[in-house]
């Protein structure tokens, strides 16, 4: 696998969508290509703060549910 490649699965990889044939490829190349590991580490971290944000959202609209229902409980 080229570093192109790994541009190219990297986020079927974070996902877990790649072969496991391919996986193997990647995780070869990552292991020899410092520049590629930090892509994915980098892709990585962007993810989980992506997630967390995404979570933070979802909680406060229901946060904001919850308070509509309560106003209209009081009008
Ligand atoms: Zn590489």
């Amino acid at each position: 696998m080229l570093c192109d490649d790994v541009k190219r699965v990297i986020y079927f990889f974070l996902d877990g969508q790649l072969g496991s044939n391919k996986q193997q490829d990647l995780t070869q190349h990552v292991d020899r290509c410092p520049d590629c590991g930090a892509r994915i580490n980098i892709q990585r971290r962007l993810r989980m703060f992506v997630r967390q944000r995404l979570i933070r959202i979802t909680a406060s609209d229901r946060l904001k549910t919850r308070l509509a229902r309560s106003l209209r409980a009081l009008t």
